[in-house]
């Protein structure tokens, strides 16, 4: 703007210039006797248009150096353009609408193993394997009307033949003199990106097909584990009637054999129980029955259940209980069942001593419960362990002391299902304590089954 206007100063100055001279001229003519005064005014006036011609000369010669100076920035302003175009980490191609390469950068040529200057001239389609052209022309003939293509997945073929994953976004943008237009490419190699989708796309499956393996899994064992236990109470029940009935038919060895068969048929039901929960428990489908009852009550209970165990190895069993309000509303059954597995844990993993149970309230909306022995203990690196399902610490004492390495797997999942903690404290041959933290009133919301 500013030079054009300088420009237009430069032109109106000559014309003031030639336009004095011009009537000077005509003056002359007109009146020839008055010459020499006219001859004094005309240099006047030349000098004067003189001095006005060198004003106007110097400001062009100054808008010419303005002018070298705004085309050096222009240039350096389209180098740094060009750089950025030549090392641009994706592939830039210009072509005609027909898809003739116009002009190509590094990253292009070298995704299409080529040479830059060999790029030029040649169609695009040649790097499209033969048997994707068809699809690809027509595609190419779409996108002068859609303007822009974005994402658009081709498999490509460089020079040496290597085939590649791309994605393609094109911009058709019209020439200036508004006859047709050219296109404007982004090539990206997606192979990888393909390849991890490809990945995930198989583990997603892989994973599908296994949640559906477990879940026939475990919907297979709650069917056996319910098959297994219905003749079990049978055996269990008709031993138990036999061992009443015809205790005076009976000789000694045969009641023997009959306690026997008494009691290993209770830990087969046992281990048959155990499995039926833990399945249950992994599919989500084990609810707790919520009810409101005596904690004190169910405390004792327990205890006095498995005193007689506890005697046969003479270990004595205390209670300490400091509960305001025995009341709680939870899973009845299901507390007991934990505080069993945790005392018969007690009992057999203890040759002398004590057992103590404590139950207190540490606020009034929390019950704990702490099951201590004077046992083995267990080994600090081994006390996150023993909350895994099938998992026995020592494999001479699982032979002594049986068990599945199911309890305390069942025990955990329980007492996060009623919202609740358990941590153990162990010093290794000076026993161990079992912790249990539960809220006073399970609500329903915790009534949903915990699948780890
Ligand atoms: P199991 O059916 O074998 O008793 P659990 O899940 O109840 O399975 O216990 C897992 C393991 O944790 C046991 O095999 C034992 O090694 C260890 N354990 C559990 N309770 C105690 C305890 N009171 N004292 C020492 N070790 C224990």
């Amino acid at each position: 703007m500013t030079f054009h206007l300088k420009g237009e100063r430069f032109t109106e100055k000559i014309e003031t210039a030639r336009q004095r001279a011009a009537a000077l001229q005509q003056r002359v003519t007109e009146s020839p006797q008055q010459q020499p005064q006219l001859l004094a005014g005309s240099l006047e006036e030349l000098k004067t248009a003189l001095e006005e011609l060198h004003v106007a000369e110097e400001e062009l010669r100054q808008q010419n150096e303005e002018l070298l100076g705004a085309r050096g920035a222009l240039e350096s302003e389209r180098q740094r353009y060009l750089d950025l175009f030549e090392f641009a980490p994706d592939g830039y191609l210009v072509t005609d609408a027909a898809g003739t390469i116009r002009e190509a950068n590094r990253a292009a040529a070298e995704l299409l193993g080529i040479l830059p200057t060999y790029l030029v001239g040649k169609p695009l389609i040649i790097f499209v394997p033969e048997e994707a052209r068809r699809a690809f022309r027509s595609q190419l003939t779409q996108v002068p009307k859609l303007g822009l293509v974005q994402e658009w997945e081709v498999r490509l073929k460089s020079r040496q033949g290597k085939l590649f994953n791309a994605a393609l976004t094109v911009a058709s943008v019209p020439d200036k003199q508004g006859k047709g237009s050219s296109l404007r490419w982004m090539l990206r190699d997606i192979t990888a990106r393909k390849q991890a989708e490809e990945k995930i796309r198989y583990y997603h499956l892989q994973n599908l097909r296994l949640q559906e393996e477990v879940r026939l899994k475990s919907q297979f064992l709650a069917l056996m584990s319910h098959e297994l236990r219905t003749p079990m109470n049978a055996i269990l029940g008709f031993t138990q009637l036999l061992m009443r009935q015809a205790q005076h038919q009976l000789g000694q060895n045969q009641i023997h054999m009959l306690e026997r068969i008494f009691n290993s048929g209770k830990h087969l039901l046992k281990l048959i129980e155990d499995i039926l929960d833990f399945s249950k428990l992994e599919a989500g489908k084990l609810e707790l029955n919520l009810e409101e009852f005596d904690l004190v009550e169910l405390v004792t209970q327990t205890v006095e259940e498995l005193q007689s165990l506890a005697q046969q190895k003479h270990l004595e069993v205390h209670i300490h209980v400091s509960l305001d309000n025995p009341c709680v509303v939870n899973d009845s059954n299901r507390v007991r069942q934990v505080l069993v597995n945790l005392l018969s844990n007690a009992i057999k993993f203890t040759d002398s001593g004590s057992i103590t149970v404590d139950a207190c309230e540490p606020t009034p909306d929390q019950i704990a419960i702490a099951v201590k022995d004077t046992g083995i203990g267990i080994e600090e690196s081994e006390i996150q362990q023993i909350f895994q399902e099938f998992r026995q610490l020592s494999q001479s004492l699982t032979r002594t002391h049986g068990g599945t390495g199911l309890g305390l797997a069942i025990t955990d999942r329980l007492v996060r299902m009623m919202d609740g903690k358990i941590q153990v404290e162990s010093q290794p041959g000076e026993g161990s304590t079992f912790r249990l933290e539960l809220p006073r009133e399970v609500t329903s919301s915790s009534n949903t089954a915990v699948i780890v």
